[in-house]
């Protein structure tokens, strides 16, 4: 198993310092791009978002993004990863403790290394269920941090009660998943959060709503309130890898009928045209 160190393709080991910012404060940002019959999805949308998370919290990515690019390419293929997914995070560096920005002297610390992971075809077909609980996250969800603990505490609560996710909300508004965008389905038309500082704009959820234009399906960009998220006719969430799982049941209430509805199931088929075979590098 090889991974990206820098700009450096080398065998797995110890490579982090305990003072990496990242491992101390969270300090750095982070993608997960999918990979599909050896091919990385959507690539130029997740470096996009890439950029801008690091530009929200001034950081400057060492690396040239066409260079980042290839680097992973070359990963991908040392590493005969066929299915699967690139974990890559990029942190502001190693420093003495100290929670200011280091001098210019630091340089940020590249990391990425792939996993192989089959697509979750059995979650696709049945759905799952999910719970919902109050989003305690900042006010910058937009920014893909590596700051991820009210959303681990979030989703240990689900897996607890039997879940597979959980939904969250602020206040009477549901946001997102905790490591997921929601939509949801009300007589032919989808709802989804608007991408502002309350969600992480997905790569997945922007790939729906660009299938759902394509199927004449309209898709507003609204908020919606845990009620209506209830009496959905259809619940599902996106995220990379995952793509589109049915959510079926939310707080032990069926959604709708209780089975993964119609219209998922189409902006589902769609979908998988577009990874079978993978198109896209
Ligand atoms: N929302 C949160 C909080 C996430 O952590 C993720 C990613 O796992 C998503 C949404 C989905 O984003 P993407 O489709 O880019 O994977």
């Amino acid at each position: 198993n090889k991974i990206l160190f820098n700009d450096r393709i080398i065998e797995r080991e110890n490579v982090i310092d305990i003072e990496d910012r990242g491992y101390q404060f969270g300090d750095g940002v982070y993608e997960v791009i999918g990979v599909y019959g050896g091919k990385m999805f959507m690539l130029d949308e997740h470096m996009e978002r890439l950029k801008r998370s690091a530009d929200e919290i001034q950081l400057k990515i060492p690396l040239i993004i066409n260079d980042l690019k290839n680097k992973l390419r070359e990963l991908v293929l040392i590493n005969n990863l066929e299915e699967g997914i690139i974990y890559l995070q990029i942190t502001r560096g190693v420093a003495p403790r100290w929670h200011t920005f280091p001098d210019e002297t630091v340089s940020p610390v590249t990391i990425a290394y792939v996993r192989s992971l089959k697509r979750m075809t059995d979650l696709e077909k049945n759905g799952v269920s999910a719970i919902l609980t109050e989003d305690i996250r900042w006010l910058r969800c937009d920014i893909k941090t590596l700051n991820l603990l009210p959303n681990v505490l979030s989703k240990q609560k689900a897996v607890e009660n039997s879940a597979f996710e959980a939904i969250m909300h602020r206040k009477n508004i549901v946001t997102e998943a905790s490591s997921s965008n929601v939509f949801i389905v009300k007589n032919e038309e989808l709802f989804t959060h608007p991408a502002n500082n309350f969600i992480l704009n997905g790569i997945t959820r922007k790939k729906v709503i660009q299938l759902c234009e394509e199927l004449n399906l309209k898709v507003n960009e609204e908020t919606f309130t845990v009620d209506t998220l209830l009496q959905a006719d259809e619940v599902f969430i996106t995220a990379t890898k995952l793509d589109i799982i049915p959510v079926v049941k939310v707080n032990n209430q069926p959604i709708g009928t209780g089975k993964p509805g119609n219209v998922t199931k189409k902006i589902l088929h769609k979908f998988q045209s577009l990874i079978q075979p993978a198109t896209q590098t």
